[in-house]
């Protein structure tokens, strides 16, 4: 097994700030950096996750650990090393902790042998970069294992937690009863929402810290309708040629040029004047690709000329979710069951992977030609591509579940799904925005205003700044946690 992987981290300037959050707020983050960096001195910030590529941890922390080096804190991302059967069972918590019984194996004693087994190995090429002083960030259920080891070195240890759901089951406390001595050792537990927080673990350890998107990366800095045109007719998502240049700007502020294709399951190309309904996640059963091809079958594709386009990464390259490619290879055969009529109006497209700015700037693309961007999961966490459609004025229609339910005000900034199982609901909503256009330009309107409000990185770096110096304050002073 391959050490830990150090990832490198591109530090953000976070006076860019100053552009897109009213004076005010901007000033009272200023002043919240200018503290913490002074607290933080000497200290190293770690985050220690299960993949640098792919997924909704990934996406946040980047802007994140950036912005904190940009404002002087040495912040720094090491990803464990992992075999296929610990990303198994790592999986199985996943989807537990989300209240789904995932492969329905088991989480007893050879599991932990082997959660363990992987944990001890990395914690001891981890313990070796620790200081006392220094704090160590935790990311979901891949690490949790970590905490104890990472704790005895006198580091501060935070465990947070990115999935969860709003009442519990059997299935998610199976999995709190697995993770929970791995959990305990860490001085503070933070949770997207407030009621994810489980059962058994100390209240006063416990915060909320909200996820955010970066308004100026890749995936969601503005692009010019040519310059997406160009980007979807350079992937190959368009048949026909591009005129514009398929440019956008890396986040080191170089340019970038979109080149590889992407893997589309089509009968036909679609046109840039298709009005297109569209997903993007990863290939997970939670976020249910298959219901919204169904859906669309079902109760959309009759009632508009509407195109669906369900976008994912390619399979190969996301290493902590071994399902992916079973979730595609089940929608793809949806596909070829589909009659030809509506199978001529679905795509279903894998997108490269191999340079994620590159993948970020097709789904900005994706994103903002769509005209109505859906997320039918059946669990979500937070659900950073609803954010990040709301933020380029997207009528999003999504279920009303987890961190989704903190976006979206139902009837004014989207439309929440109350059953996201139920296809009719999903599919009248939908065709409801397609057909009034006006309607789903208000809604997109108030979507990114209220994204602007309250989930872009100057909420996000503020208050896990406030979070981290109530951690450490309290393991020196012994005040409480915020
Ligand atoms: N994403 C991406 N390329 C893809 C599929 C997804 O960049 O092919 C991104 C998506 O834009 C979002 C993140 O992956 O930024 C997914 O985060 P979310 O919170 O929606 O879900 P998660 O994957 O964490 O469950």
């Amino acid at each position: 097994m391959p050490g830990l992987q150090d990832v490198s981290i591109e530090a953000m300037d976070p006076q860019r700030f100053a552009s897109v959050v009213s004076r005010r707020e901007y000033e009272a983050l200023v002043d919240l950096i200018s503290h913490a960096t002074r607290e933080l001195r000497g200290r190293v910030l770690w985050n220690v996750n299960s993949t640098a590529k792919g997924g909704g941890v990934v996406e946040m922390l980047r802007p994140l650990l950036g912005y904190c080096r940009g404002a002087g804190v040495e912040a720094r991302w090491v990803v464990l090393s992992a075999g296929p059967e610990f990303f198994e069972i790592t999986k199985r918590l996943h989807n537990r902790l989300h209240g789904f019984e995932g492969d329905g194996g088991s989480l007893g004693t050879d599991e932990r042998e082997i959660y363990e087994e992987t944990l001890v190995a990395n914690a001891a090429d981890f313990v070796r970069l620790l200081h006392p002083q220094d704090i160590v960030i935790l990311h979901d259920p891949q690490t949790a294992g970590l905490a104890e080891a990472a704790r005895q070195t006198g580091a501060a240890v935070i465990w947070r937690c990115h999935v969860g759901l709003d009442d519990a089951n059997d299935h998610a406390r199976g999995a709190w009863n697995f993770l929970r001595g791995y959990v305990l050792p860490a001085h503070a537990y933070v949770f997207s929402r407030g009621g994810f927080a489980w059962e058994g673990l100390p209240r006063d350890r416990i915060a909320v810290i909200r996820p955010s998107i970066d308004a100026f990366s890749p995936k969601n800095a503005d692009q010019t309708r040519e310059q997406s045109l160009a980007i979807l007719s350079t992937a190959g998502i368009f048949g026909h040629d591009a005129t514009g240049c398929p440019m956008f700007t890396r986040s080191d502020g170089t340019p970038g040029r979109v080149g590889r294709r992407v893997d589309t399951l089509e009968d036909e190309p679609l046109a840039s004047d298709h009005q297109l309904v569209m997903q993007v996640s990863r290939w997970d059963r939670l976020k249910d690709p298959l219901g919204v091809l169904l859906a669309f079958a079902g109760h959309i594709a009759s009632r508009t000329d509407a195109h669906l386009l369900l976008a994912g990464p390619s399979t190969e390259a996301v290493a902590d979710d071994p399902e992916g490619a079973e979730v595609l290879a089940a929608v793809r055969s949806a596909w070829h069951e589909l009659p030809s009529a509506v199978r001529r109006r679905v795509h279903v497209t894998s997108l490269p992977m191999d340079d994620i700015e590159e993948n970020a700037a097709i789904v900005n693309a994706l994103q903002r030609h769509a005209s109505v961007v859906v997320q039918k999961s059946l669990a979500e966490g937070f659900g950073l591509t609803v954010a990040e459609a709301m933020w380029k004025q997207r009528a999003v229609v999504a279920s009303r579940i987890g961190g989704i339910r903190d976006q979206i005000d139902h009837g004014r900034s989207g439309l929440l799904i109350p059953d996201p199982r139920n296809l009719e609901q999903v599919g009248t909503a939908v065709t409801g925005l397609l057909k009034d256009s006006e309607r789903a330009r208000q809604i997109g309107a108030a979507a990114q205003l209220s994204v602007q409000q309250h989930f872009l990185g100057p909420h996000h770096l503020g208050r896990f700044f406030e979070v981290i110096r109530r951690v450490v304050s309290r393991r020196e002073h012994g005040s409480s946690m915020p």
